[in-house]
């Protein structure tokens, strides 16, 4: 989401406080580049750095000597090119929307050309600004989603002038189900991207996602492409995470009440209280990303404390009955996503994986970057 056209809300107005761990970020990175001993690994900040903002998340990691960058919009690309500079190659993932090459050149944003369609508009982009310009090949070595089928990279390969004026600095793919290491769809895709690349220009290749990384070396090649890991999602779903979290989300107490036994609770009255039971409205519901479905709990000083009927759209009413009496005041912070709840615990409540919760947190919360 991008945060550069929604105001900044102070820590006392916001009715909920996003935490980014710049530092955890960071100390990501280092693990992942650990892991891959000499292979460069880029930093994927599409999204607006996965809904934590790409300025800041990708300044981080420079820091940690990245100069390599994935994002999927144009736009995207055109924002954090202003924000770092001109020392950093921004790759655009879906490519270029036929039309806005010459946007994408201005911009000094590297095309990731995932069609015969797109080299074809990316070479005559070349010719008319008179220099050569730089471009990823994507192939599609079996995700069926981006990049040249194998009849089009052999098409294209036939055609001595297809390059012209393409300086091709990277082949790439992307793993379908690189999170379950035992999917046989990792290694013929590794075979089918060994094949194709050995087709095209002689270039640096790059496949492996969070999750590609833990598939091991020979599916890591000259630049990893991680992101969900930097981000503290786990890339070894089912094992321990080997990443530091990196996000904190609290929401303020708004009030506090006693429910009658008997009481109907929050829209529909999906809940009723059974016998007399201490509440809490929190300033935090779906239109701040959270699912209306996923059924949770906030956790105050490491207390669960169950949601009581539906999300609302700016509320979420909590069971606060494990709490010593008034222990919960207005304006006390309850964690939904931190120590006691990760990530993807949130994500598992609501029935997704923690790239959607991460990219859906909303443009309400008073954000806080630490650690940079
Ligand atoms: C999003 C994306 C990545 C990063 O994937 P993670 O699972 O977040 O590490 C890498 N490559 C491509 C092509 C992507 O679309």
């Amino acid at each position: 989401m991008d945060q550069s056209s929604s105001q900044p809300v102070s820590e006392a107005a916001a009715g909920a406080l996003l935490t980014i761990d710049l530092g955890a970020i960071r100390e990501n990175y280092r693990r992942l580049k650990a892991q891959l001993g000499g292979v460069r690994c880029a930093g994927v900040v599409k999204a607006d750095g996965y809904g934590l903002g790409a300025g800041q998340v990708a300044t981080a990691l420079m820091a940690e000597g990245c100069d390599t960058f994935f994002v999927a919009h144009l736009t995207e690309g055109a924002l954090l090119r202003q924000a770092l500079g001109s020392a950093v190659t921004i790759y655009v993932l879906n490519g270029i929307p036929p039309g806005a090459e010459a946007e994408a050149v201005e911009a000094g944003l590297v095309a990731v050309i995932n069609s015969a369609g797109q080299l074809a508009a990316w070479r005559a982009a070349a010719e008319r600004s008179g220099r050569t310009l730089i471009a990823a090949i994507q192939v599609d070595s079996g995700m069926s989603r981006l990049g040249m089928a194998a009849v089009e990279v052999e098409a294209v390969t036939a055609d001595p002038r297809a390059f012209d004026g393409i300086d091709v600095a990277l082949v790439m793919s992307h793993l379908a189900g690189a999170d379950e290491p035992g999917h046989p769809a990792n290694e013929q895709q590794r075979l089918e991207f060994e094949r194709l690349r050995r087709m095209l220009p002689k270039a640096p290749a790059s496949l492996a996602n969070s999750s590609g990384i833990s598939l091991g070396h020979p599916f890591c090649y000259d630049l990893a492409r991680p992101g969900a890991a930097l981000y503290g999602i786990n890339p070894t779903p089912g094992k321990p995470n080997p990443m530091l979290p990196a996000v904190r989300l609290e929401a303020k107490v708004i009030q506090t009440r006693m429910l009658k036994a008997g009481a109907g609770v929050g829209y529909g009255h999906a809940f009723h209280a059974p016998a007399p039971l201490a509440a809490a409205t929190i300033s935090l519901g779906y239109a701040d990303g959270w699912h209306r479905r996923a059924s949770a709990a906030a956790f105050f000083d490491g207390v669960r404390l169950p949601f009581l009927g539906r999300v609302s759209m700016d509320s979420i009413i909590l069971d606060i009955s494990a709490l010593p009496p008034d222990r919960l005041k207005a304006g006390d912070l309850v964690e939904l996503i931190g120590p006691s709840q990760t990530v993807d615990q949130a994500a598992g409540h609501a029935g997704t994986i923690g790239y959607e919760i991460l990219t859906s947190l909303g443009h309400r919360f008073h954000r806080r970057y630490v650690g940079g």
